[in-house]
């Protein structure tokens, strides 16, 4: 068996052309378009292409971007005093905070500045209440991603046993959340699991968020089962040429295609629909604190 590929570009497009249909209905209706305000602080080259990035498909669907770049050497209450700044903005409607901050700077702290109406990141104590609560309110957009594609997959997840590897506030912890809402059985596995292997094994869905390139095999995997590879891992690659280097998931992917029914692609997978699922943010949060009328969504023509 040779396992499908969950093609996340393609569902991103999807999920991204609704969008800027949505945003398009937005402008049309109330004459502004939803806001989103990028803070990016140092100079760290993935942060710059991920802010990039952002900005990039912010704009493409229709939204306004606006990136604001400060100094390494700003102090942490200069930094608070500007996300402070955009969270009492009127025309601000979503407020992300590209982390990790350079060292030195107290990262919670920042995010407890962000009003929770404009925390498309999903990443304030409000917005993780609220999550933990089965309450309406902006969740993190990587495992939102990530059982969006899952249900692409695999239609109704009820009953499945998802297995997440990773308990980190960012991934693992509101996957775990998010599957349990999608009435899953979930199990939170993580750097001090007993019999890991095993515990995988046993996983309908298997979503690695760890950062550990290639660790799940393919004897880790249940034959038929869906894997969802959140781990993005940049390992050298010799046969581009000395220095040169490539990105892989926590999946060991060739063998794993063998086994697996389903899978998603590093790169290609969840990456995409993170930042789709950010710009899904945005809008929500503009339709919220705005009193707009929520975009139907459910229009998506996923890719079959
Ligand atoms: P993190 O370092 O905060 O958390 C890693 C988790 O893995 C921890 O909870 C830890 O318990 C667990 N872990 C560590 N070693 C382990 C081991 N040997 N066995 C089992 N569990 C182990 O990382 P994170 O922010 O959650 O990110 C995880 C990965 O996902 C990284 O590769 C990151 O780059 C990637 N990521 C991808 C996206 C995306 O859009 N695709 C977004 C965020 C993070």
């Amino acid at each position: 068996m040779v396992a499908r590929m969950i093609d996340g570009k393609a569902m991103s497009a999807a999920l991204e052309q609704t969008l800027e249909h949505a945003v398009a209905n937005l402008v049309k209706a109330y004459d502004v378009a939803p806001c989103l305000y990028v803070v990016l602080v140092g100079e760290d080259p993935a942060s710059q292409v991920y802010v990039r990035n952002k900005t990039r498909r912010t704009l493409a669907v229709g939204m306004r971007s606006i990136e604001i770049k400060l100094p390494a050497t700003i102090s942490q209450s200069a930094l608070e005093d500007q996300v402070k700044a955009l969270s009492r903005d009127p025309d601000v409607d979503g407020i992300l905070v590209q982390l990790p901050l350079p060292a030195g700077l107290n990262s919670d702290a920042v995010i407890a500045c962000i009003d929770p109406a404009k925390d498309v990141d999903g990443l304030t104590e409000v917005s993780a209440g609220r999550l933990l609560l089965g309450r309406p309110g902006l969740r993190p957009c990587t495992p939102t991603g990530c059982v969006i594609l899952a249900k692409h997959s695999l239609g109704d997840l009820s009953g499945s046993h998802v297995v997440v590897i990773g308990r980190s506030i960012l991934v693992g912890k509101p996957a775990g959340l998010l599957f349990l809402a999608q009435d899953c059985t979930v199990t939170l596995a993580h750097s001090r699991t007993k019999n890991l292997a095993d515990v995988c094994k046993s996983a309908d869905i298997l979503v690695p968020a760890v950062g550990c390139p290639e660790m799940v095999k393919a004897s880790w995997i249940k034959p038929g089962a869906t894997v969802i590879d959140v781990g993005i891992n940049k390992v050298a690659d010799p046969r581009k040429g000395q220095g040169a280097a490539r990105l892989v998931g926590d999946v060991a992917y060739e063998e794993a295609l063998e086994v697996a029914g389903a899978i998603t692609p590093v790169p290609g997978g969840v990456g995409p629909m993170t930042i789709a699922c950010l710009l899904h943010n945005t809008v929500l949060a503009a339709c919220a604190r705005r009193g707009w009328a929520n975009p139907d969504l459910t229009a998506a023509k996923w890719p079959t």
